[in-house]
């Protein structure tokens, strides 16, 4: 496949994490799918986040510093090892710029309120201040420990398990637990063939 074509992976079930999941393994090499701004305004498009383009060099750099950080604590976290200090005041730095996204509407019909998306492209410091804090949000929240490496050793995705059992193992069940399961039902046809 032509790197062109590669298409993001929308798996993590959280903006931040699949913003962290743009960098995948694939036949072994460690493949970064944000090449440029282009592609940064193409992975927003896909996350429903819509960015003022094209963008300054400066901010593609800083957005890929703010997801090395992101991806420093998330390990961190799945590990189950304290927060690098480094990765936390970096991180901080960008929450500081938040602001909301959403702006309060007065519903006449209803006659009642509504939080809704803020309309138009954002500028990129506040696209970054947002996946900070959406970043922020959940490892601060009950549900960080759900996040999940995927059970595939050579795979470098992570993911936020949501389903009721807590029992995903998989960045997704067409790549890695295809491969899982093809590989388990090879082993089983070994020894089948040998007894
Ligand atoms: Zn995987």
């Amino acid at each position: 496949m032509n790197m062109q074509d590669r298409p993001f992976v929308f798996i993590g079930n959280n903006v931040a994490v699949d913003f962290i999941n743009t960098e995948i393994v694939s036949h072994g090499d460690l493949i970064d799918l944000l090449r440029d701004g282009a592609d940064l305004v193409r992975w927003a498009q896909g996350a429903s986040l819509s960015i003022q383009s094209p963008l300054r060099p400066t901010d593609f750099k800083k957005a890929l510093g703010l997801r090395a950080v992101l991806k420093t604590l998330y390990a961190a976290m799945i590990d189950k090892l304290p927060a690098p200090p480094e990765a936390l005041t970096a991180l901080n730095q960008h929450l500081s710029r938040h602001c909301s996204r959403e702006v309060l509407r007065f519903n006449k019909r209803e006659s009642g309120y509504t939080l809704e998306p803020t309309q138009g492209p954002l500028s990129m410091p506040v696209l970054l201040a947002h996946l900070a804090y959406e970043g922020a949000k959940l490892l601060a929240s009950p549900q960080a420990t759900r996040l999940k490496h995927c059970g595939n050793p050579d795979c470098v995705l992570i993911f936020l398990d949501t389903s009721r059992s807590q029992k995903r193992r998989w960045c997704s069940m067409e790549t890695c637990g295809n491969r899982a399961k093809v590989a388990t039902h090879y082993r089983n046809s070994l020894s089948q063939g040998k007894g």
